[in-house]
């Protein structure tokens, strides 16, 4: 293969991405694993214990490729192939396995420790020394400071787990496969929508039913998220949503795909792993390289919350039986009220009656490119930077794909990114995300400056018709440029801290959440909207609605979150696997105060729980409402200052740019957060924007 030709391989700092085909992919990783291991060797070899003979090089040693497998992950989630997945999948294994050496490097954990202990410390800034440190502890909790036969037990213990949350994850999808009902009469499936019928008569098709159709059925309910929601929020037939909810949280908890044991054997080996890393438990260890930094803050926010919303989630429920009462038309209930399989049903109905905004009839409100002149014009507003279409500029992927830069108060740009809005069902993934195209970063000869990508996957546009919206893709858009933001806007210089690398994960959502709250803003909320074609604002009692609408039953979905998150701290903290007490009694206990119906008998919920047992989430659940507690706190302090005061908004504005979005990873969050808010985060704006206190 000719190198030359590689888009890959070239100097630029963003591949011809138009260019760039799956058998470029192979070739150029294998040449770029064996420079990046030889380097690496060498730099293993002559280290330094400086950050010029250490730390600078370390960012710079797999800059190439790191760029390329960045590119080709980028090209798997927006220009997928099966040539393109075989590519990366044979090449996957050997760039991990060179990834964890690194990692696990000896000699260079070596070097920054005697960095940290030596002379060249005092010549540090305090970024570099949180680098460092960070870098050092990392290493540390990936047992690379361990000897002997406590580096064999640990290395054993991280296969073991690896393999069973691989086993877990895969009881999970089987189990939901080995479940279904199929449905016969239409009086079964009364109430679903369409959309919901149209799902399930595709699932009854899939499985040997090729007469079914959305209006006639059969159709097949099964244990996947999308069916499971719309049966239970729509259904009629109260026997049937019971069915399907007992199914559900008796997912893999039975036969051979029954994850208890797999449950039990992880929490043993987490136990395992934080004792040699010498942690009281898991969820020590866990905090203590995230912003909550210790259990107990963990914890103390949990209660805190619960205490606030236990009363409303109570009011909520009552209410929620007695508009039921009062519907009997929906359907009947039991005399002693709502049961665990009535909850979403109702919860739905009552939305319905009191807040029923057609999502689909708003579309024509939100064109795409009148959302991005308000998003842009609200950027400069509060950050003071002037945001420029920029397409040619850059190599695209696909030709809907935009192209900006953002210029700064100086006319400097300092930095671009991509925006790919439209879905491609083909070759895309859906969802929406941000993504580092390019890190800041002073270590190369020419400064670089940042570049983002925006994904989202919207309506395209149909001939002169414009990508319409939904404002729950408005809401999207914001939160994926929240990040972007945090991205774009740093001002860290060091690569390995630069935008939002280096940032504790329970804080990674700050910025995002944040910009989701300026949807509800009004000025905001009229500059982004207006129909498409007549320019028309949407009425007041829409705005009046979507905004009332967000706190709709608040206290029972922070209830259900703190369920989830309490649950998580339990069984990783002062439990003992294998002991009297099982993970379902915590469970129970949970519930018992954060639920007014019971934890059922034959309730196995933990056991499909994939984000604590087969994902990134142990011990970490609670992030979601750590971050949102930062999130609503930081849009509190615009708040406070007047939303319809230009200049303050102004100046606090320039203050979340010169904090939050300015100092990345160089500093600790809370640090940050108390440069911008001037005191520690206050769950006072969370609890206000849920509707749990006064305003
Ligand atoms: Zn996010």
């Amino acid at each position: 293969m000719d190198t030359a030709n590689n888009p890959l391989l070239s100097d630029d700092l963003i591949p011809d991405f138009a260019a760039l085909s799956a058998e470029h992919v192979g070739p150029a990783v294998a040449l770029l694993i064996e420079e990046t291991r030889k380097d690496f060797e060498s730099l293993e070899g002559s280290l330094e214990p400086t950050w010029d003979g250490l730390m600078v090089p370390l960012e710079t040693v797999d800059d190439r490729l790191s760029r390329a497998w960045g590119a080709i992950g980028h090209m798997l989630g927006v220009r997928n192939s099966d040539k393109l997945r075989e590519a990366h999948s044979a090449c996957q294994a050997d760039v991990v396995s060179l990834y964890t050496a690194m990692a696990q490097s000896r000699p260079v954990y070596d070097g920054m420790v005697a960095l940290r202990d030596g002379d060249a410390w005092a010549g540090l800034d305090e970024g570099q020394r949180r680098v460092v440190d960070k870098a050092i502890r990392g290493a540390e909790l990936a047992g690379v400071a361990l000897d002997g036969a406590d580096k064999e037990r640990f290395t054993a213990i991280q296969l073991e787990l690896a393999k069973l949350s691989t086993d877990f994850s895969n009881n999970v999808l089987d189990a939901t496969k080995a479940w279904s009902m199929t449905l016969k009469e239409p009086a079964e499936v009364e109430g679903l929508p369409a959309t919901a019928l149209a799902l399930a008569a595709a699932g009854a098709r899939r499985e040997g039913a090729e007469d079914a159709t959305a209006e006639d059925g059969p159709w097949r309910i099964s244990l996947d998220g999308p069916s499971v929601q719309s049966f239970l929020k729509h259904a009629k037939r109260r026997d049937l949503r019971k069915k399907l909810y007992l199914a559900y949280v008796q997912r893999a908890s039975s036969g051979d795909t029954d994850n208890a044991p797999n449950i039990e054997r992880i929490l043993q080996l987490r136990q395992e792993k934080a004792a040699l890393l010498r942690f009281d438990d898991y969820a020590s260890l866990s905090t203590s390289r995230k912003m909550a930094g210790a259990v107990d803050r963990v914890q103390d926010l949990l209660e805190e919350l619960l205490a606030a919303s236990s009363e409303a989630g109570k009011r909520e429920f009552d209410g929620l039986n007695a508009f039921a009462a009062e519907h009997p038309e929906f359907g009947a209930v039991d005399a002693d009220g709502l049961k665990h399989w009535d909850v979403g049903f109702w919860s739905e109905r009552l939305r319905e009656d009191r807040y029923d905004v057609d999502a689909e009839a708003l579309r024509p409100y939100f064109p795409l490119p009148r959302v991005l002149e308000g998003l842009f014009a609200l950027a400069k507003r509060l950050f003071a930077v002037t945001i420029e279409a920029a397409d040619g500029d850059a190599p695209t992927w696909h030709e809907d794909v935009r192209f900006f830069r953002i210029v700064d108060e100086s006319g400097a740009q300092t930095a671009a990114f991509y925006l790919d809005p439209y879905s491609r069902p083909a070759e895309k993934r859906g969802g929406a995300w941000m993504d580092d195209c390019v890190g800041r970063s002073a270590a190369f000869e020419t400064l670089r400056l940042p570049v983002a990508y925006l994904v989202c996957n919207g309506t395209p546009p149909v001939e002169d018709q414009p990508s319409l919206m939904t404002f729950r893709e408005v809401e999207t858009l914001f939160h994926e440029f929240g990040h972007g933001l945090q991205h774009m806007l740093t001002r860290v210089d060091d690569g390995h801290a630069s935008g939002i690398r280096n940032i504790e994960w329970d804080a990674v959502e700050l910025p995002s959440q944040f910009m989701e709250n300026w949807c509800y803003d009004r000025p905001t909320f009229d500059a982004i909207s207006g129909h498409w074609q007549t320019g028309e604002a949407l009425p007041d009692e829409i705005f009046g609605k979507l905004n009332a609408a967000r706190t709709f039953r608040a206290a029972s979905g922070m209830l259900r979150q703190l369920t989830f998150g309490l649950t998580d701290i339990g069984i990783h903290h002062g439990f003992v696997p294998g002991g009297d007490r099982t993970v379902f009694d915590v469970q129970a206990d949970v519930v018992a105060r954060t639920s007014v119906l019971p934890m059922l008998a034959e309730d196995r919920f933990l056991c499909g729980f994939l984000h604590i047992f087969a994902g990134g989430y142990a011990a970490g659940y609670y992030s979601y409402k750590w971050a949102e507690v930062l999130s609503a706190d930081a849009f509190a302090a615009f708040e406070e200052a007047g939303l319809d005061d230009e200049s303050a908004v102004a100046e606090v504005g320039r203050r979340f740019r010169d904090t939050v979005l300015a100092r990345g990873g160089a500093e600790h969050p809370l640090a940050v957060f108390k440069a911008f808010r001037g005191r520690e985060p206050s769950t006072e704006a969370l609890l206000r924007h849920c509707g749990l206190r006064a305003a």
